[in-house]
């Protein structure tokens, strides 16, 4: 199984990282690709410049064997929506399961998202939760969760695409939004973001 971690890295810290790893060892996944976007659709320009964004990105996973980046939404013009990176992979990997990682905040806001139910059709979706976010589902999700829930691993692998599974992970309120907080204010992001990013990104 492939996991899909996808998002705007702006920039990447440690509640990616470590939640991406506790979910390649929970779902024992072959790899997880991060996928930087280009152009964000639901949010404002980002922060960093995608070639910044992408030197940080690979740079914080450069060690994790497993760990791969992946940069064919920034090779792609127009808005980064994840239904077009995902039929992307989807021709690459032929019947092998795909694991779309979102978390809790990006999984309630999925209705919003550029043909949301085909998503489905293309992979699994792994929720992992996280700080400050409470599972209730707006009315659009409720019939998914409820019909594509499932509560063991075993069924991911079985067939490409369609589940739902929900991942515990280790709950640390690290935001992207925090660390630019931090840099605009002048104080410092460390032991938020990697030695290695937080020397190239100040
Ligand atoms: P921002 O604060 O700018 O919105 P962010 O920290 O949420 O950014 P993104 O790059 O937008 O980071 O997130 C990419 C994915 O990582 C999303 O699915 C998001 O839910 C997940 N994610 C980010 N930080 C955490 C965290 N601390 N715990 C669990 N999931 C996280």
């Amino acid at each position: 199984m492939i996991g899909v971690y996808g998002g705007t890295f702006d920039p990447v810290h440690y509640g990616h990282l470590r939640t991406a790893l506790e979910v390649r060892e929970a779902l024992d996944l072959d790899e997880i690709r991060f996928v930087p976007c280009r152009i964000p659709p639901h949010r404002r320009k980002p922060f960093f410049s995608a070639g910044k964004r992408l030197e940080l990105l690979k740079l914080a996973t450069a060690d994790e064997p497993g760990f791969v980046v992946d940069t064919r939404e920034l090779a792609r013009p127009g808005p980064s929506y994840m239904v077009d990176t995902l039929a992307s992979l989807r021709r690459e990997a032929g019947d092998k399961p795909l694991c779309l990682i979102v978390g809790l905040d990006a999984f309630l806001g999925l209705p919003g998202w550029h043909r949301w139910q085909d998503l489905f059709e293309l992979a699994h979706l792994v929720v992992m939760d996280r700080p400050g976010y409470r599972p209730e589902w707006p009315s659009a999700l409720k019939p998914q969760v409820e019909a594509r829930r499932s509560d063991e691993v075993l069924p991911l692998r079985r067939r490409p695409a369609g589940r739902i599974f929900f991942q515990q992970v280790i709950r640390l309120e690290i935001s992207a939004t925090y660390i630019r907080q931090c840099l605009r204010e002048g104080r410092s992001p460390r032991y938020l973001v990697p030695d290695e990013v937080l020397e190239l990104m100040v």
